[in-house]
């Protein structure tokens, strides 16, 4: 199937999804846009009041603020793919759990990424920043590149959260304009080396037996 229609498939499995608690209080299901080989993907953390309204990612203050940032450095929103790591918004603004992110990363942005192939992908906060480097500060990590199960990575703070505490901006604005830079140098970035939690040992120490 080619990555166009992948992605539509997903949009139409988002939509009617219950594989998480989620979906109580979702309005509309928010898969995410952009172009099917975009060579960016932005991926932040859930949907706020009004991407549940309008089943689009980033369309509040924060997109806004996205938008700028994509400006100055002569990109657009439309040319970048933006998705979060859960599809439905989590009830009174409240931090997706991490079975949801799991469940819902698992089921459907694994797919999108393996569908888009990006050059880059962009986690936006801490949330999304967990899901591919767990364990790390956003603080200490974020405008650094990494190589992550095969894929160039850099985290930064979420539009939202620099809106919110001011003394975030500059910190985002400076690793936006790092970006291209970055990726035109992934092939020096740092391969990013997963330490395993206790289950993971558990199940390396199994696999190891066969
Ligand atoms: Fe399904 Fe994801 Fe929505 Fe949960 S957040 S109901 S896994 S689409």
């Amino acid at each position: 199937m080619k990555s166009e229609e992948i992605l539509k498939q997903i949009a139409g499995e988002v939509a009617i999804c219950t594989q998480c608690e989620l979906h109580y209080s979702r309005k509309r299901a928010v898969p995410g846009e952009g172009p099917f080989d975009a060579g960016i993907m932005f991926i932040g953390e859930g949907q706020g009041f009004h991407e549940n309204e309008q089943g689009r990612p980033f369309v509040g203050a924060a997109g806004k603020f996205l938008e700028e940032l994509l400006a100055k450095i002569g990109m657009q929103r439309e040319e970048v793919f933006i998705g979060n790591v859960v599809k439905c918004r989590p009830p009174a603004n409240r931090d997706p759990k991490p079975e949801e992110v799991e469940t819902c990363v698992s089921l459907y942005l694994e797919r999108q990424i393996q569908a888009i192939n990006p050059k880059v992908i962009v986690t936006l906060g801490r949330y999304s920043m967990g899901y591919f480097i767990p364990n790390a500060k956003i603080s200490e990590i974020h405008g650094q590149a990494m190589q992550v199960r095969g894929r160039l990575v850099v985290a930064m703070f979420h539009p939202a959260a620099a809106l919110h505490q001011p003394s975030l901006k500059p910190s985002l604005e400076q690793d936006f304009a790092r970006l291209p830079e970055l990726i035109a140098r992934a092939a020096d970035a740092p391969q990013y080396v997963e330490e395993k939690t206790p289950e993971r040992k558990e199940e390396a120490r199994q696999l190891s037996m066969f």
